[in-house]
C-alpha cells in the first residue's frame, strides 16, 4: 500500500523523465538527418520496415530478407554517424533507468527506481528531515541504559524490541504505540527509527508535534477559504503512520481536545496506525484529557511502552 498522492507524484516525475529522454532523442535524430542526407534516406527506408514485414507476412513470404536488409541499414547508419563525429548511440533514447526505460515498472513488478523515488518522497513529506539518517534501530544504544540499573535496562530492552517488532511488521498487523517517559530517555530516537523502517517499506509517515498538528487543523478551519489550502490537515488523517510527538505540551483548549479526539478516532476507524509519545504519566493523561480520549489512547487501542532512564541526551558520545 502506497499513499495515493505520493504515488501519483512519483509516477508523473518518472513519466516526465521518459518524455524528456524521448524528446531529446527526437531532437538528435532531426539534427543528424539535417547533417546527412544519407541518414535521412536510411531513416525513410527504415520507417517502412514495419509495413514491408506486415505485407510479406500477409502474403506468406519469407520475412528474413527484410530483417537482414533492416539490420544492414542500421549498421550503415551507425557507421555514418561515427564518420560524422557522433557517438555510435547518439540518436538512441537515453533513459535514466535502463531497467524499466523510465516507465517505473519492469515486466513483473515495480522498478527499484520507482521504489526509491517513493521512499525519497515519503522522507521529504515526513517532516523528520536529517534525523532519519542519524537515528535508527541499529544505532540505538541499549547498553547505555545499564548505567541506570538492570531493571531499567530490562525495561528498555522490552520497549526497544516491541517498537522494532511493530515497525518491521507494519502493514501485516494493525497496532498503535504509546511511548511514555521523561524527556531524554530515547523516545525521539525510537520514534525516528520506527518512521525510517516504515518509510523504507514504502509507507507514508508523518512525524509532527501535537501542537503543530492542532495548529494546522485550526488554520484549516478558521483561516483558509475552501479549496486546496483548506486541506493541509488531511495528511494527518490519511498517512499510513502518524507519529504524534509530545502529547500534553499543546494548549489544552476545547478545540484542541475535540481535534485530538477526531484525529485519533478517524484514524482508528480507517484502520490506520498511530504512535504517540508523551512525557505525561498515565495519571497525568487521565487528568488532562476527557474520558473519551483517555480511553481511546490508554484503552485497548494502544500498546503502552514505558521508557526509563536518566536524560540520555546529556551523555551522547
Ligand atoms: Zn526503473
Amino acid at each position: 500500500m502506497v499513499n495515493v498522492n505520493t504515488y501519483a507524484k512519483v509516477r508523473d516525475m518518472i513519466e516526465a523523465r521518459r518524455l524528456a529522454a524521448v524528446g531529446e532523442a527526437d531532437r538528435r535524430n532531426a539534427e543528424v538527418r539535417l547533417a546527412s542526407p544519407e541518414i535521412a534516406r536510411i531513416d525513410d527506408e527504415l520507417s517502412k520496415t514495419g509495413l514491408h514485414l506486415f505485407r510479406a507476412a500477409l502474403a506468406g513470404e519469407d520475412i528474413n530478407p527484410i530483417r537482414e536488409r533492416n539490420q544492414a541499414l542500421c549498421r550503415e547508419r551507425e557507421n555514418l554517424l561515427v564518420s560524422l563525429g557522433y557517438p555510435r548511440d547518439y540518436t538512441d533514447v537515453h533513459y535514466t533507468c535502463k531497467k524499466c526505460n523510465d516507465t517505473g515498472f519492469t515486466e513483473t513488478e515495480m522498478c527499484s527506481c520507482m521504489r526509491k523515488a517513493i521512499i525519497t518522497e515519503n522522507i521529504k513529506a515526513s517532516g523528520i528531515g536529517d534525523l532519519i539518517e542519524k537515528q535508527s534501530f541499529d544505532n540505538f544504544n541499549l547498553e547505555s541504559y545499564r548505567k541506570d540499573g538492570e531493571e531499567t535496562y530490562r525495561r528498555m530492552n522490552t520497549v526497544f524490541l516491541r517498537a522494532k517488532t511493530f515497525a518491521e511488521n507494519f502493514g501485516k498487523m494493525h497496532g498503535n504505540l504509546l511511548f511514555v517517559g521523561p524527556t531524554g530517555t530515547g523516545k525521539t530516537h525510537l520514534s525516528t527509527a520506527v518512521a525510517k523502517c516504515v518509510i523504507d517499506a514504502g509507507y507514508s509517515v508523518i512525524y509532527d508535534s501535537t501542537q503543530n498538528i492542532i495548529s494546522t487543523f485550526e488554520d484549516d478551519k478558521f483561516h483558509s477559504g475552501f479549496g486546496e489550502a483548506a486541506n493541509e490537515s488531511r495528511k494527518y488523517l490519511e498517512c499510513d503512520l502518524l507519529i504524534l510527538d509530545d502529547l500534553g505540551t499543546e494548549y489544552a483548549t476545547p478545540f484542541a481536545v475535540s481535534c485530538l479526539y477526531n484525529l485519533l478516532n478517524t484514524r482508528h476507524n480507517k484502520g490506520l496506525s498511530t504512535v504517540i509519545s508523551t512525557n505525561l504519566s498515565a495519571n497525568e493523561l487521565t487528568k488532562r484529557y476527557e474520558d473519551r480520549i483517555y480511553s481511546r489512547i490508554v484503552g485497548s487501542d494502544y500498546l503502552l511502552l514505558p521508557f526509563a532512564g536518566h536524560d540520555h541526551r546529556l551523555s551522547l558520545s
